[in-house]
């Protein structure tokens, strides 16, 4: 969950992970912490039709996400971040 200074959702006050509440660390508007973003919007076609969901988890908590994936997720090195 992400909570913003501003109603234009530009500079970012804090984040907290959905599933255990852990604050995540935020200094100056950055996030500076491994965290797990998701926003996704369910069509027409989904049983949700039409609704939009996001949420964040922290690092542990993804890692717990993933680990129950029949299939594990991709994963590459990505050597220039942001
Ligand atoms: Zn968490």
């Amino acid at each position: 969950m992400r909570i913003f200074f501003d109603e234009n959702k530009k500079e970012l006050k804090a984040v907290t992970c959905n599933k255990c509440k852990k604050e995540l660390k935020v200094e100056n508007g950055i996030l500076k912490e491994g965290c797990f973003g998701a926003d996704v919007l369910f069509g027409y076609f989904s049983n949700k039709d039409g609704s939009r969901h996001s949420f964040d988890l922290c690092e542990g908590c993804y890692d717990e996400m993933i680990e129950g994936f029949a299939i594990p997720v991709n994963e590459e090195e990505v050597t220039e971040l942001l």
